[in-house]
């Protein structure tokens, strides 16, 4: 079949539940965290990447559905580091995201 369709098409159904959740967190969290499994089940099954903002929203660790400020902890580390710190309160795991810093030219 055609292949490229159906991503496109999975892409899309994705950006809507991705655009979703980010409204519904905060409000309806279960809620939330329904709309971002099922975004992750048809990214996972379709192939295509997992938007940043959608894959921030799970532990590395125990893959749990996290609400960055509540479930888990964002902190930058020391300044020279261009690094946050996210820890998962669900299972107290710390990972590091390396920051790419964008400057005004
Ligand atoms: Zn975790």
């Amino acid at each position: 079949m055609k292949r490229n369709n159906s991503n496109a098409v999975a892409s899309e159904r994705i950006e809507i539940l991705e655009r979703n959740l980010l409204h519904e967190l905060g409000i309806d969290n279960d809620w939330a965290e329904k709309q971002a499994r099922v975004a992750l089940r048809i990214a996972l099954h379709s192939r295509v990447s997992i938007p940043y903002s959608l894959r921030q929203l799970f532990c590395r660790n125990c893959k749990q559905f996290i609400i960055p400020g509540k479930t888990s902890r964002v902190r930058t580390g020391r300044s020279r580091s261009k690094a946050v710190r996210i820890t998962c309160l669900k299972c107290m795991h710390v990972y590091r995201k390396m920051m790419f810093p964008c400057r005004p030219r």
